[in-house]
């Protein structure tokens, strides 16, 4: 994948072009926003939170930056192509920078494996941990190729709410055994079981459980393998802050700390917004990056729907929860030199946990962490000499009628965490100098999102492409959607492709100038 140079000059939208609202500044909402003002839409963007980058927003305490959400950024190139659209440069704008290993993966047995940048590397770091699987570590980074040409290039990137676009397609996911699971892809190919987790996690970073996520998402290797790992300096709020100055200059507004209840309509046209205020604003067209989940049961709520009905709603498979722990340690960026950036620690179990998470939804005692340590590579997330850390575990989210009492919980599972973390980084307890923890709940009451999942459905194959909720609604000729609940899904290149979609779909409002 390419980006274009800057090819368009967007003039500043006239005061009388036509409207648009879009619900959420999320990555998705702003890219949204973005694509809709290079359009001629005079945006509106309306978010209840304080802050622009939803999931990638960041709160900070006592000197320290939590950045809460993404730290991972792969494919910059939906970036690229997301500013190029917009008639600016990218790389003017925002940093970014190559992480290097990607990140490393530690077991229970004292075994750790680094996915490195370089094939060369890699190769030499499977032959020295797996040589046995060294073969069949070839022919799934193959497999991962093919699945990245068909899936997100392919796919990915067009709009799939006719059932026809999908149905054309059928002959490539059975050539694909798109029926098989990623797990069960990459237990074909290797045999390590610490193999076969390394080959096989990577649903869980946006939010699918590998025994049962489609293998067609092993595309998600190669998308680290072929466009890098990158952190954004200053977190990713940085990057939704570049994305709202955008918006800015191209005469959109934004309105922080204000909640939509309601996407009004007449007939088969949305009309605009109803805030929890009571306050009404029209628009012409509206986009929701809210979860889907919201828009459809309670945006919507006095229609009937022809698709995303309560019970079809209810009887989905959504997300997991998630824990995540933030802290700030006092003097100790010389400490734990073995933990870098990105760091995942295996418990005692795999399938037993993801079973205990997403089947029988029951908080297991044990737990596989993902640790995070962006000191490592920017100085501005702590005071001089300190350092900063999330700690996130996957759980079951708030779906089960008997479901996790965090308020009960948060304390026991903190300790039990921080257990844990004392065998990779002895004496951090001690030097923690401030912290915040976010549950299921909090994902609930901050971003509302359904279940307190952390990325709204579940990729499951009957929960992906046409089957996920469409970009442009069945209900509303009018009404748009973006964001990790619509195709093509979770994760930050999959949020911004919504909006290239989106894009597809949207009638322009006024002649761009060729330059
Ligand atoms: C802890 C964590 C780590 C992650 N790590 C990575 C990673 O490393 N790399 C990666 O690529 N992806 C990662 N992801 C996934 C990625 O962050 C998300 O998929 C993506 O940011 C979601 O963007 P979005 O635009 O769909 O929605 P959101 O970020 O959820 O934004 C939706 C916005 O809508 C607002 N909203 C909702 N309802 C209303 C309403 N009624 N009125 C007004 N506003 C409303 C919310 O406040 C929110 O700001 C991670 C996610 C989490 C939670």
């Amino acid at each position: 994948m390419t980006a274009p140079e800057p090819k368009l000059v967007i003039p500043v939208v006239p005061r009388n072009a036509p409207k648009a609202i879009v619900i959420g500044a999320g990555l998705g909402g702003l890219s949204a926003a973005m694509r809709l003002g290079a359009k001629g839409y005079r945006v509106t963007i309306i978010d209840r939170l304080d802050r622009l980058g939803g999931r990638g927003s960041s709160i900070a305490k006592s000197g320290y930056r939590f950045d809460l959400g993404p730290t991972i950024l792969t494919v910059p190139d939906v970036f690229r192509r997301l500013w190029s659209d917009c008639g600016r440069d990218f790389d003017a704008d925002v940093n970014i920078t190559p992480v290097d290993p990607y990140y490393e993966i530690r077991w229970q047995d004292g075994s750790k494996f680094q996915i490195r940048d370089s094939q060369k590397d890699m190769d030499a770091e499977v032959r020295r941990i797996f040589p046995s699987d060294f073969a069949g570590y070839q022919r799934f980074l193959k497999d991962c190729e093919k699945r990245y040409t068909f899936g997100f290039e392919g796919l990915g990137r067009r709009p799939l709410n006719k059932l026809w676009d999908l149905v054309k397609e059928l002959p490539g996911f059975v050539a694909l055994r798109a029926d098989q699971s990623v797990y069960q892809h990459a237990a074909k190919r290797v045999k390590d079981p610490r193999f076969r987790m390394a080959l096989s996690f990577h649903p869980l970073f946006i939010g699918g459980d590998p025994r049962h996520v489609t293998s067609m998402y092993i595309l998600v290797s190669h998308l680290e393998k072929e466009f890098g790992v990158h952190y954004v300096q200053g977190g990713v709020q940085e990057l939704a802050d570049a994305m709202g100055r955008v918006v800015i200059d191209q005469g959109g507004q934004i309105i922080p700390e204000t909640t939509v209840d309601q996407i009004l309509t007449k007939g088969n046209r949305v009309t605009g917004v109803r805030l929890e205020t009571g306050r009404e604003i029209n628009a012409d067209i509206v986009v929701s990056n809210a979860d889907p989940g919201q828009t459809y049961d309670h945006m919507l709520r006095q229609h009937s729907k022809k698709r995303w009905n309560k019970s079809r709603l209810q009887s989905s498979k959504w997300s997991m929860g998630l824990f995540v722990w933030y802290f700030g340690t006092k003097d100790t960026s010389n400490e734990w030199s073995d933990v870098g950036h990105h760091t995942i620690l295996n418990g005692p179990r795999y399938r037993g946990l993801l079973k205990d998470i997403f089947d029988r939804r029951l908080l297991a005692d044990d737990m596989s962490i993902y640790l995070h340590r962006p000191s490592v590579s920017d100085p501005s997330v702590a005071p001089k000499g300190d350092d900063c850390f999330y700690a996130l575990s996957p759980v079951p989210n708030l779906k089960a009628a008997d479901a996790v009492d965090w308020r009960q919980e948060t304390a026991v599972y903190t300790e039990k965490m921080r257990k844990v973390l004392e065998q990779v980084m002895p004496g951090f307890s001690e030097k923690i100098a401030a912290e915040h923890v976010l549950t299921p709940d909090d994902f609930k009451s901050r971003y509302l999102s359904p279940y307190g999942a952390g990325f709204s459905l579940e990729p499951r194959i009957f929960q992906s492409a046409w089957f996920r909720p469409h970009n442009i609604s069945e209900d509303f000729e009018n009404l748009y959607l973006v964001g990790a609940g619509t195709h093509p899904g979770a994760g930050i290149p999959s949020v911004v492709t919504s909006s290239e979609v989106l894009n597809q779909l949207v009638p322009d409002a006024v002649e761009k100038v060729c330059t």
